[in-house]
């Protein structure tokens, strides 16, 4: 892995406008993505984790512009994206792919797998059909199906060997970085390693770079080489990813590992608990100062009137807490 950044975010926001009543004359700004900042090395895995709705999806489909960013930078290899045209984007676009959650609503149920694999091929290169079949077929025996398989169709293949399928899809033009949101949430838990071994397999023969999008965090941190936690929009804390599982310090980032089941009741039993309570504030109305003081049990006067910084406190370990000024 390399110290050179492939991505970098810097002070990324993603707004959404929403109409707040029922004529739709009022709008309002949903604050999806909410000025963040963070890098991905090349070659690195970054995780990032939070409740649903956090933000993280949006984080991920705007560094790869399937959204236009509200404001802030996306640098791809040292180039600003975030404000690139169409036309400019088209070289950026082969260079990052998606792998995405549900398999069977991302692939065209009408087109068989080798159509639907080879689809990428026709956008990006300009190659005859022998030289794209052969591409296809390898692509196919990476990701353990064959070529006898490749005229059927998405209906026709279980979960995992679909997932195989858009892994396939997203690989086959040998891109650099690739976001994973969610790839094995929607997969038995017996498919899952399978797919998470193939995934860091991949990473080591062809040196992809992976944002891995996910709830999970027993499988964040397995794949993770860092991990970026995010609140209401906002990431709250970014660490490697044994530094975050040994010390967490945001509050928040304790409660998420709290969550986690631990099978040895002794260490179970020996771990600091924190649950915490009440629903997540809306990101139309966010609370000001810190975001998770409406559910935060070191809640101070101070949480209310005064947003956190992000701090460094270790090599690598920031968070945005008053509890560390
Ligand atoms: Fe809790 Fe205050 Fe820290 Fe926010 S800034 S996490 S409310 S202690």
């Amino acid at each position: 892995m390399s110290s050179e950044p492939l991505i970098e975010v810097k002070n990324l926001k993603k707004y959404f406008w929403v109409k707040n009543n029922v004529l739709g004359k009022v709008k309002q700004h949903l604050k999806a993505v909410d000025d963040i900042s963070f890098h991905i090395n090349k070659g690195e895995t970054f995780g990032l984790v939070g409740e649903s709705g956090c933000g993280k999806s949006t984080t991920g489909r705007t560094i790869m512009r399937l959204y236009d960013p509200t404001d802030g930078e996306i640098y791809f290899d040292g180039t600003e994206i975030g404000k690139l045209n169409e036309k400019k984007l088209k070289p950026f676009r082969k260079r990052m792919q998606i792998i995405l959650q549900d398999p069977f609503a991302s692939l065209n149920p009408h087109m068989p797998i080798k159509e639907i694999i080879s689809e990428p091929l026709s956008t990006f290169k300009n190659i005859g059909l022998k030289e794209k079949d052969e591409l296809v077929y390898d692509i196919l025996h990476k990701v353990g199906l064959n070529k006898s398989q490749a005229n059927r169709y998405p209906h026709e293949f279980s979960g995992g060997q679909r997932q195989r399928v858009g892994i396939a899809r997203a690989l086959v033009v040998k891109p650099e970085f690739v976001l994973c949101d969610e790839p094995i949430s929607a997969l038995d838990v017996s498919i899952q390693a399978q797919i998470i071994n193939m995934l860091e397999e991949f990473q080591d023969e062809f040196g992809l770079t992976y944002l891995f999008i996910a709830h999970d965090l027993s499988m964040v941190r397995h794949i993770s080489d860092r991990i970026g936690v995010m609140y209401l929009g906002e990431i709250v804390e970014i660490a490697t990813s044994d530094e975050l599982y040994t010390n967490p310090l945001h509050p928040y980032t304790k409660a998420l590992l709290s969550s986690i089941p631990i099978p040895d009741p002794d260490i179970a039993l020996s771990r600091e608990k924190y649950i915490i309570t009440g629903d997540i504030p809306s990101p139309l109305n966010p609370p000001p100062g810190c975001r998770f003081r409406t559910r935060c049990k070191y809640v101070s006067e101070k949480c209310s009137k005064t947003k956190p910084k992000m701090k460094e406190v270790s090599s690598g370990h920031v968070v945005s807490c008053h509890l560390f000024y």
